[in-house]
């Protein structure tokens, strides 16, 4: 642990927030395992009586539902190539009920876009995850400087800033672009303890001051976190980050989970995933096989509640470990480890991209 907490780290509130919208008592990880498997085909069949690419895709669901919740490792997996060929197909719901689309262009051989779509719905589930992620680590009275990229309406930063002024926290949106002096200023004139940021852009800001950092005026008033995301966040950059007195608490989503995927607590034990929206599964890239806790293989993620554009098993190019045994901070709960690379399966063969590459995580 490079950031060593002057105390025990609280119990992420995540738990309690899984409970909630399980009815699981704990929750204990055996029972939220055979009741995501639930959800994954009760949504499995909302979806297939909805869009055209499910009905075609999930011809065969179990029935009446198995004992084992490993039945769901065995149903055939969505890939970007189906976002980029199929999105409109994918869709559940009518084009009016969609509040946002996202379109991301990417590197695959088509050429041609991935597309997913949103209904307000949605969106009010990642602000939901969001209110609960980020109570992990701030509270009333704290500022947080919202670096994070995009200012679209129903975009990450905008969603982000929302749910903080619903916890309490007052939110400030840095101008796009943001020089990092200009960010030291900010900080300064509006008390800020808090950064929403891309590693890059801390880093860019611990560059800029080097050294005690200048916006500490107030021993009560000082800027001593930083939610990252968007981007890995390598051991370096915890270190210097630790010496200017900043606790990193780093966040993993992408834009096919609606932003929000997992945030780290206290303990920096891995991601505590968004379990009572998401199915996350890690599995042999070749195979497809699902892998023990603690083997590396690629994300494969299932949205439970999705209702415009659901995702079910969706490999994310990304390389993980689910990190075995309970949390320090008390959780039960399985976390996922940092993400180690990328995946590449376009065009037939499978290539392993590491150093990371990083995670899309599109505002
Ligand atoms: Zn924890």
């Amino acid at each position: 642990m490079i950031f060593a907490p002057s105390r025990p780290a609280m119990r992420s509130p995540l738990d309690a927030w899984v409970s909630l919208a399980t009815g699981l008592h704990g929750p204990e990880p055996d029972a939220l395992r055979r009741w995501q498997a639930l959800r994954l085909l009760e949504a499995a069949r909302w979806a297939r009586e909805r869009s055209p690419f499910y009905a075609r895709l999930l011809k065969h669901l179990p029935d009446p539902i198995p004992d084992d919740p490993a039945w769901a490792a065995r149903l055939p997996f969505v890939t970007t190539h189906d976002l980029r060929e199929h999105h409109e197909a994918m869709l559940c719901v009518s084009q009016g009920e969609v509040e946002r689309v996202v379109t991301l262009n990417t590197s695959g051989t088509t050429g041609k876009p991935k597309r997913l779509f949103f209904t307000g719905e949605d969106l009010d589930a990642t602000l939901d995850f969001f209110r609960v992620g980020m109570a992990s680590f701030t509270g009333v009275g704290d500022v947080v400087l919202i670096l994070l990229p995009g200012r679209t309406e129903h975009g990450a930063a905008m969603l982000l800033a929302k749910a903080l002024a619903e916890i309490g926290v007052r939110p400030v949106l840095a101008p796009q672009p943001c020089p990092p002096e200009v960010a030291a200023r900010l900080i300064a004139e509006e008390g800020v303890t808090c950064l929403a940021a891309l590693p890059s852009q801390l880093r860019a800001l611990l560059e800029h001051s080097p050294g005690p950092p200048p916006w500490s005026p107030a021993p009560d008033r000082a800027l001593d976190r930083a939610l990252l995301s968007g981007e890995p966040v390598d051991d370096g950059l915890r270190q210097a980050a630790a010496k200017a007195g900043i606790e990193i608490f780093a966040h993993y989503g992408l834009t096919e989970t609606c932003f929000g995927g997992g945030v780290e607590c206290g303990a920096h034990q891995g991601y505590h995933l968004r379990e009572a929206d998401l199915l996350v599964e890690v599995v042999e890239p070749v195979s497809g096989d699902p892998v023990a806790n603690g083997r590396q293989g690629e994300v494969v993620l299932s949205t439970l509640n999705r209702r415009g554009m659901p995702l079910l098993r969706y490999r994310t190019g990304d390389m993980g470990r689910m990190l075995p045994g309970p949390c320090a901070c008390g959780s039960p709960l399985r976390r996922l480890g940092p993400v180690a690379g990328r995946i590449v399966t376009d065009g037939g063969a499978i290539q392993v991209l590491t150093p990371e590459k990083g995670t899309a995580n599109t505002p």
